[in-house]
């Protein structure tokens, strides 16, 4: 079941009892962690089984569900925790920001007035209010969503909502893109007519460099103080952070609604496993974070909105003719050639060898697919997006963008 988390601003001041309940909430939750820490125990059910005793009477006062979800958080900090020893890191894992989160049967959502109704302890009740925009009417007015848990924070609250079920739509095309670092580069396949298409964000490698560089200026001058440097680097981190992350958010929406517009299905590498690709200089090497972020973004989203995905192995697809089937020794150059006649762009020649695997691996398209050479379009590139549709929120005539539906 497709779920997505929206977040809202709270309307004035938390009041202090939330406030305070925050902070129950955070002990409680870095005491269950060091609990199963101590009993080497992770799951929540384990872990209630474990401390729910002591822990009502350490809290007296919190409201019991709240309780159980403080145990619920703490499993999920284990997890996360055990799976990082595996790869060397030790530090016992603790939450310092405030937030607690409540499930959906411990607190109520007016979905009118945007007021949440939330438990404190027997018999007290706090009422937040929420900062409702537009964006946000349209998922309080759908009555084909429930409600999921809600996260509560200092100035804000992320509530997940649930679609109960969604059709995926039967493709009547593909669109199968190969994902780089500045660029998604692709073919969009309807029948017997096939284009090479792109979706274009270099600034989010740019963003990349240039805080690599500046948190190594940063590392450098500050070396004799190994604490603000880290302060630094971390803050660095976040604006980075946050900055790529809004603009994949628009490079996924672009692409998805353009799938919508012509009932595509979306086909996509599988990232897991990548590493870096070979490159001497490692400090030109950017992280495959942002590309893995964005084929999550993609993939929820599509989720939600019914857009079929499809994951194949990318093994190859960079060396293999789509046409003759030869597997090339070693990477060339911007172009992919082959003895047989074939040329093209070297990442959409991926990118169709992306959409054969999945239509090997079974892929159905209605009316079928059928990739002629002879009608590939080299010359009509499809623009999904690129940086200066940013400013623009209409889409202009040159580009096909499908509108936001
Ligand atoms: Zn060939």
């Amino acid at each position: 079941m497709p779920v997505k988390g929206i977040v809202f601003y709270l309307a004035s001041e938390i009041p202090p009892e939330v406030l305070f309940l925050l902070k129950d909430f955070r002990l409680a939750v870095n005491e269950a962690i060091r609990a199963g820490l101590q009993a080497r125990v992770t799951s929540r059910n384990a872990l209630t089984k474990l401390a729910y005793k002591d822990f009502r009477r350490g809290h007296p006062l919190m409201y019991s569900q709240h309780l159980v979800s403080s145990f619920e958080v703490a499993a999920s900090v284990l997890k996360n925790h055990r799976r990082r020893t595996r790869y060397g890191a030790t530090r016992a894992p603790y939450v310092k920001r405030l937030m607690m989160k409540a499930e959906n049967q411990a607190y109520v959502l007016d979905r009118e007035t945007g007021v949440i109704d939330l438990p404190i302890r027997a018999g007290c009740h706090v009422q937040l209010k929420l900062v409702v925009s537009r964006y946000h009417r349209r998922y309080l007015d759908d009555e084909s969503l429930s409600l999921g848990s809600l996260t509560l924070l200092p100035d804000r609250v992320i509530i997940a909502f649930k679609k109960e079920s969604v059709k995926t739509f039967a493709p009547e095309s593909a669109l199968s893109l190969d994902t780089n670092e500045r660029s998604l580069d692709g073919v969009f396949v309807n029948g017997y007519s096939a284009s090479p298409v792109k979706a274009e964000f270099p600034d989010v490698a740019m963003i990349q460099q240039r805080h690599h560089d500046r948190r190594k200026r940063l590392q450098k001058k500050k070396a004799h103080d190994r604490r603000t440097s880290r302060h630094l680097c971390r803050r660095e981190g976040k604006r980075e952070h946050d900055r790529i992350q809004y603009r994949l958010h628009q490079v996924a929406d672009s692409v998805l609604s353009f799938a919508e517009t012509k009932r595509s299905a979306i086909v996509l590498e599988d990232l897991k496993g990548i590493r870096h690709k070979k490159n001497k200089d490692v400090n030109r090497r950017l992280s495959m974070w942002p590309r893995r972020k964005l084929h999550q973004i993609i993939e929820y989203k599509a989720e939600w909105r019914g857009i079929p995905v499809v994951k194949v192995d990318p093994r190859y697809s960079s060396r293999t003719c789509p046409i003759c089937g030869r597997i090339q020794d070693s990477r060339m150059g911007s172009e992919f050639r082959c003895e047989c006649g074939w040329h093209t762009d070297r990442h959409i020649n991926a990118s169709l060898n992306l959409l054969q695997t999945a239509i090997t691996k079974g892929l159905e398209v209605a009316g079928g697919l059928r990739f002629d050479p002879g009608a590939f379009q080299h010359d009509v590139m499809m623009t999904l997006y690129e940086p200066a549709m940013a400013a623009r929120s209409e889409p202009n005539g040159t580009s096909c963008i499908g509108e936001a539906a």
